[in-house]
């Protein structure tokens, strides 16, 4: 198995102009919006967006299982009111038929928040439901919960939210989850050292189980363990440091999926990439 390495990449002018940016930097995956983040709706895709995408995707060599598309920010499965909650979730089941179309396999989106109106645990139930109603309205697409830094009243900074919420949808086989490094770290989870990785996803395994990972962000964080604040830093300018990223990519539990960098500099995405396929290439010598 190989590691997909690459960034979240813009697709202005044109969903096919997003592999190829990735390419242009070097990835071997990529992460993109579908449609404009800030936006609830966007017209339909036409045959033409797809087939242009699809073919772009080939040309440069990007299948599905490289590909982890992300959802509006404005999107709240957990929504404690009745209007929010239909918006939100009518928005998501958008996303889910877009990824659909366009031949790809997964949507990673932030579980959602209680907003202080109704406990962890409603709020949590209303996820699962939003996400059962989209997995009945879909096909083919999986469901990617990322867990958060659980800034304000966001939901997913523990990984018991994550396991919560699988263990209450129906079809198993389309549900995963994604791992932000920096929200890991933000949420109280030590990944600073290759002790602290272990010591880490083995509780990610444990509690969740690592067979539902679809994706991972890679993030160093600007704030200290468990500040609950989410602020991206480069990789190796953070508080977490390089040897979190090195022993994630020399790592055969996250071959096969997505590795996204949504670091702040975007100039800096070709050297971050060849600094992760370097730690990648020094374990052939051991
Ligand atoms: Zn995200
Ligand atoms: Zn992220």
């Amino acid at each position: 198995m190989e590691k997909y390495i690459g960034a979240h990449v813009s697709a202005a002018g044109g969903l096919e102009n997003a592999p190829l940016r990735a390419r242009e930097i070097g990835a071997t995956g990529f992460a993109l919006f579908t449609k404009n983040q800030r936006q609830w709706f966007s017209k339909k895709l036409t045959e033409q967006e797809i087939v242009a995408f699809k073919e772009a995707c080939a040309t440069a060599g990007y299948t599905p299982s490289c590909i982890l598309p992300h959802d509006s920010y404005l999107i709240n499965l957990g929504h404690p009111e009745a209007d929010g909650l239909a918006k939100s979730r009518e928005s998501f089941i958008d996303e889910m038929q877009r990824c659909e179309a366009l031949g790809l396999d997964r949507l990673n989106f932030h579980p959602g928040s209680h907003l202080q109106k109704i406990s962890e645990e409603a709020s949590l139930d209303r996820i699962a439901a939003s996400i059962n109603m989209a997995l009945e309205q879909t096909h083919g697409v999986t469901a990617v919960i990322e867990n958060t830094a659980g800034q304000g009243s966001n939901l997913g900074y523990r990984f018991e939210h994550l396991r919560y919420i699988i263990d209450r949808v129906e079809d198993k086989s389309r549900v995963g989850f994604c791992i932000d490094t920096c929200h890991t770290f933000a949420a109280g989870y030590d990944l600073r050292t290759a002790a602290a990785c272990d010591a880490t996803f083995t509780e990610l395994d444990k509690v969740v189980g690592l067979q539902y990972l679809r994706g991972m962000h890679l993030n160093d964080a600007m704030k200290p363990l468990g500040s609950r604040i989410d602020r991206h830093a480069p990789l190796g300018e953070g508080e977490i440091g390089l040897e979190c990223f090195r022993y994630i990519i020399r790592d055969a539990r996250f071959d096969g999926i997505p590795l996204i960098l949504e670091t702040p500099d975007e100039t800096r995405w070709p050297s971050e990439i060849l600094l992760l396929k370097a730690a990648l290439d020094s374990t052939d010598c051991g």
